[in-house]
């Protein structure tokens, strides 16, 4: 049985890094060389015929071919979504009385395209840093093709479960199963840190305290210091850039 030959791939194959990245690698090399939209690592344009030809690049080098085996004629397509605001991708099951289910999976334009603007190029999906869309686009097909996979073996797939995070960490080194891009100025504002915010952190082992001024990569933060230049407002402020992950938000902004 063709589904017994994939549960038991799903269930113990790991490639390892090495091969991980090899495979990864040659799938984007094929899909720039080979896309009329996809021509280059930001790309603008996508089409249904590239999630096409990204399955049969994927199913073959990671999935030796069994879920193109195992899917019947038809029963497999691609769409593309600018409505979908919140996952990057969605797989879905469709189950018809007295006929083979049909299957579909989803990625989301929305997101990719708003993911990689100027100022916050660095983006994380399925818990990996992506360097521009085409790495985003990878690891969310590649989130979808082990939904696909779950299931074509078992019926029912949930990527919060041990199985699926198995599977995606084994096959794919993913190291979270949200379905989100999480951009660093989202995950800053996720922690309350928003343009505006007042915040501690370190500089050179001394705790400063500013108020955040921009949020890219980094937050810039200014701290009022009499040595520094005069800013718009009248007032002096030192310019520091700042990991987010470095700031502390104060707690209780006691106006002035
Ligand atoms: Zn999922």
């Amino acid at each position: 049985m063709p589904t017994e030959a994939l549960s038991r791939l799903l269930l113990t194959r790991e490639p390892g890094e090495a091969a991980v990245r090899a495979w990864t690698d040659e799938i984007a090399t094929d899909l720039l060389g080979r896309s009329s939209h996809v021509r280059e690592p930001n790309f603008t344009e996508i089409g249904q015929d590239d999630l096409a030809s990204l399955f049969t690049a994927y199913d073959g080098r990671f999935l030796d071919g069994l879920c193109g085996g195992i899917l019947g004629p038809g029963t497999l397509s691609f769409r593309l979504s600018g409505r979908m605001t919140r996952a990057g991708g969605k797989t879905t099951r469709f189950e018809r009385r007295g006929h083979t289910p049909r299957f579909e999976i989803a990625v989301a334009t929305s997101i990719l395209f708003d993911g990689f603007g100027e100022d916050d190029r660095e983006v994380t999906a399925c818990g990996l840093p992506c360097r521009h869309r085409l790495d985003a686009l990878q690891r969310i097909f590649e989130h979808e093709l082990v939904h696909l996979a779950e299931f074509l073996c078992w019926e029912i797939s949930h990527c919060g479960r041990a199985r699926f995070r198995g599977i995606a960490r084994r096959l794919f080194l993913h190291r979270a199963h949200t379905h989100q891009l999480i951009t660093h100025s989202e995950r800053a504002a996720r922690d309350g840190i928003v343009v505006g915010s007042r915040v501690n952190f370190a500089f050179r082992g001394q705790p400063l305290t500013g108020r955040v001024n921009r949020i890219t990569k980094r937050a810039t933060v200014l701290v009022e210091d009499a040595r520094a230049p005069r800013w718009s407002d009248g007032r002096r402020y030192a310019r520091f850039y700042v990991p987010l992950e470095e700031l502390r938000l104060v707690e209780a902004d006691r106006g002035a």
